[in-house]
């Protein structure tokens, strides 16, 4: 397809999120929720639908939904009930799931996303609402039949519907992005979509640009990645415009992406959907949130990534992309907040944190929990260079491994190693006259009007001084001195 017959379009996306709850207990039973538990191992009677058994609702997940529904500026429902919704699958015992349809537990509020051109945009919550997880079918264990495992029915899940407002396959990207930041940081979901417990389906459309209605939609389904949800999109966006230009008429389907091919293939037409024959769900009571609640929930709220990011620019000063850095994973940015308890100077912490800090991590592979040092000595580390005692480099490149190596102080390192810095006037005069003396070509020239070498001596002054001399008071004096 040409760039200009692509650029003819707009796409127009809405993704639905599910969200595995990290609660202990499943949804509606007793049953431990873990991943990877021994097949069939936590599957009790409830799970299974057995007659007479009785869900009970987690209070947690309500807990959880409320928290997700707060930090999206969603409205709170206060009278809920919830309903069931009927289907038959091999992994669903109970030939039903539990699920919220008139009244979801959140509406409106909305996410905020980074675009392309590093703007932020909003992309509208349509809803939120409570439900179960069905079981799996496993089909490359065995190579006569398909096994199930039941250990994930019932598993709590929140569903997050936007409204279509994301319009390309890279804003989908880093809306899932956010999300996946999100419920992190409100300790309610592990975002791990390997493991499936944040999955997505992405209804993608095109129309010509300008255009007011929406185009035929179609669901793609089976993705396990952020990367995969947006191969996905891009090919069918590919797909459905050539259809149009081609004269064909799309119709609203499901479609499976295959990850291998990088394409997606037809499951079922909207003429072969599921009736659900939704009804209220008989076994359940109603569910009453009250404003107490709401508050209680509201006041221990965890910090959001958003609000640190600006405070960080805002109040700090800090770059829009330091700040995005440090607010990307929560355990760095709960590590930089507990680092300012004992320093204000927050680009230099920025720097440490984003610098010979991150270096370690990667170097070892370690998440920021298994760093060895603690905030405070950073944070006395900067304040040994914001004193003047040694410069950023030798911090870096000398006390820093020592640290890591010691449980000694960085004053004491500092001292232990003689790397404090000299800014003794009389010993730098010294220095400077040595470096005269074993440069004189260098002088002269610099007399005669190259100021460029200004650059020159100061390394030389480096060197015979080890380092030690502080740069800007040094550089200073070995001005005035070439100028006399
Ligand atoms: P359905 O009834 O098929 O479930 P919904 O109206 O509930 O459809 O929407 C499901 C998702 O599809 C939502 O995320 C919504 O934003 C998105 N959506 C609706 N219409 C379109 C469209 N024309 N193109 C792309 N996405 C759409
Ligand atoms: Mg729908």
């Amino acid at each position: 397809m040409t760039e200009e017959i692509r650029n003819k379009y707009e796409a127009v996306i809405g993704l639905e999120v599910h969200a595995q709850m990290l609660t202990k207990t499943k949804a509606y039973s007793n049953d431990i929720n873990e991943y990877g538990a021994h097949p069939n191992s936590n599957v009790s009677a409830i799970t299974l639908g057995h007659p007479g058994t009785l869900p009970q609702m987690n209070k947690k997940t309500v807990e959880f939904a409320i928290r997700l529904g707060l930090a999206c500026g969603c409205d709170i429902a206060r009278d809920q009930y919830f309903a069931r919704k009927n289907y038959f699958y091999p992994d669903l015992p109970k030939g039903y799931q539990i699920t919220q349809d008139k009244t979801p537990i959140c509406t409106g509020g909305s996410i905020h996303i980074r675009t392309e051109d590093g703007t932020e945009k909003e992309i509208k919550i349509t809803r939120i609402h409570m439900e179960e997880d069905a079981g799996k079918s496993i089909h490359d264990v065995d190579v006569y039949d398909t096994l199930v495992d039941l250990n994930r029915a019932g598993t709590p899940l929140l569903e997050i519907v936007t409204e279509p407002d994301i319009r390309s396959s890279q804003e989908a990207y880093n809306y899932l992005t956010e999300v996946r930041k999100l419920v992190r940081y409100l300790d309610i979901c592990d975002g791990n979509m390997e493991e499936g417990s944040l999955r997505c389906d992405a209804n993608i459309s095109v129309r010509l640009k300008g255009a007011k209605e929406f185009g035929t939609k179609v669901e793609v389904k089976n993705m396990n990645s952020i990367r995969n949800v947006q191969r996905a999109i891009d090919f069918e966006i590919t797909r459905q415009i050539e259809a149009i230009e081609n004269g064909e008429s799309l119709s609203q389907e499901t479609r499976a992406f295959d990850a291998l091919k990088g394409t997606t293939i037809s499951m079922r037409s909207k003429e072969a959907a599921n009736d659900y024959r939704y009804f209220p769900e008989p076994d359940l009571q109603p569910l009453f949130v009250d404003q107490t609640q709401i508050d209680s929930i509201h006041k221990e709220m965890p910090a959001l990534p958003r609000e640190l990011f600006f405070k960080y620019t805002k109040e700090f000063g800090l770059s829009d992309y330091d700040a995005y850095n440090l607010t990307d994973n929560k355990s760095i940015a709960l590590f930089y907040e507990e680092i300012i308890q004992y320093t204000k100077n927050y680009k230099a912490v920025a720097n440490w944190m984003m610098g010979d800090i991150k270096s370690y991590l990667n170097e070892f592979g370690v998440e920021i929990d298994e760093f060895p040092l603690s905030a405070k000595i950073i944070a006395e580390l900067i304040q040994l260079i914001e004193d003047g005692k040694v410069s950023t480099s030798i911090a870096s490149q000398r006390l820093f491994p020592e640290l890591l190596q010691s449980s000694d102080s960085p004053l004491e390192i500092a001292e232990r190693l003689n790397l404090i810095q000299d800014s003794d006037e009389n010993a730098l005069k010294g220095f400077i006259l040595q470096v005269f003396e074993e440069n004189q070509n260098e002088v002269e020239r610099y007399r005669s009007g190259e100021k460029q070498l200004t650059g020159f001596f100061m390394g030389k002054l480096m060197k015979v001084s080890q380092g030690k001399a502080d740069p800007k008071i040094a550089n200073n004096l070995l001005r005035q001195m070439l100028e006399s």
